[in-house]
């Protein structure tokens, strides 16, 4: 069983979803999860490398099914695509982020306040509108616009239908910073970098966990670094588990960072904690 955020362990058996009776039986399951609000959200750590102060969280869904187990993102997500369910799921996520967002800036207020990293599979954009619902839920849950970060991969971009440009360049407009998640894995045609306006990359950590051992992989990340900063793009690097880590990527320039050598994936009550310990 592998560890996961919160302590947890999980109980997750690939081999049971492998046939297609299973396969049902997992998309039932997360159609009532939904309908039932089974799913939670957990929220990752992000600090500023210079000062180790925190300045914001990536919020990360979790599925515990009472009879299957922790099943992990990487294997619902995937399927709630191919089932057309992820918007669902993205909107829940975001809604209830937004909500405990507004409730810590109202009792943990700080300057800048912190932000929360909201991850994106890239369906809703293909839904006219889009931005217009993000817009009114930020106005009911009072949040700025800059306070809500986007993370998208660079397939979104790639895709680029006339539905998903006009949503995303709405988004920019309204002031919603978006970031490229896993930058490095994908396409990684960087044409898209100056035709969207984009606020951030976060290194795969992929990237980061090889860089101590690896001359090429520190060229890469610093050439990446360089070239984000020509573009005022800021870098976030994920994954870092180690103090080697993060010294080296603080070295080079890289201005966040997020892994478990900062804090695992938070239950809202232990990710509340920080906050009220001041460490923001
Ligand atoms: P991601 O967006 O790249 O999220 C980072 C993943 O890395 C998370 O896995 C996090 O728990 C894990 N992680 C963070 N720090 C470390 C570290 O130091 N070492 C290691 N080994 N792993 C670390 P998680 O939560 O299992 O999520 C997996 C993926 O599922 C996410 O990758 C994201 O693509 C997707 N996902 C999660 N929540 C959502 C959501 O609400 N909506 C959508 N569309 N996708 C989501
Ligand atoms: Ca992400
Ligand atoms: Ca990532
Ligand atoms: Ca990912």
């Amino acid at each position: 069983a592998k560890e996961q955020g919160g302590g947890r362990f999980a109980v997750f058996d690939e081999t049971l979803f492998r046939n297609a009776t299973m396969r049902l039986q997992l998309e039932n399951a997360l159609r009532e999860a939904l309908a039932h609000q089974d799913l939670e959200i957990y929220f990752q750590p992000i600090v500023r490398l210079s000062t180790g102060r925190l300045v914001g969280f990536e919020v990360l869904v979790r599925w515990h099914h009472p009879e299957y187990g922790f099943i992990p993102p990487s294997r619902f997500i995937p399927i709630a695509e191919e089932m057309g369910l992820v918007s669902e799921i993205d909107h829940y996520v975001l809604s209830s982020a937004l909500a405990t967002l507004a409730r810590w800036h109202h009792l943990y207020p700080s300057s800048p306040p912190i932000w929360i990293a909201v991850n994106f599979s890239g369906q809703e954009f293909q839904t006219p509108g889009f931005a217009r619902s993000i817009r009114n839920l930020l106005r009911t849950h009072g949040v700025r616009p800059e306070d809500l970060h986007i993370e998208i991969t660079e397939r979104v971009l790639l895709q680029r239908t006339q539905e998903a440009i006009e949503e995303i360049t709405a988004l920019e407009r309204l002031g919603v910073p978006f970031y490229i998640d896993d930058f490095g894995t994908g396409y990684s045609s960087l044409s898209y970098l100056h035709r969207f306006n984009i606020s951030g990359l976060k290194i795969d950590r992929s990237f980061v966990q090889n860089t101590p051992h690896s001359p090429s992989t520190q060229t890469l990340v610093r050439a990446i670094v360089a070239m984000a900063h020509a573009l005022e793009i800021a870098v976030v690097v994920e994954g870092v588990e180690t103090v080697e880590q993060m010294t080296l990527l603080r070295a080079m320039g890289c201005e966040y960072g997020q892994g478990y050598f900062f804090g695992r994936p938070l239950k809202e009550q232990e990710a509340e904690e920080w906050l009220a310990q001041g460490r923001h």
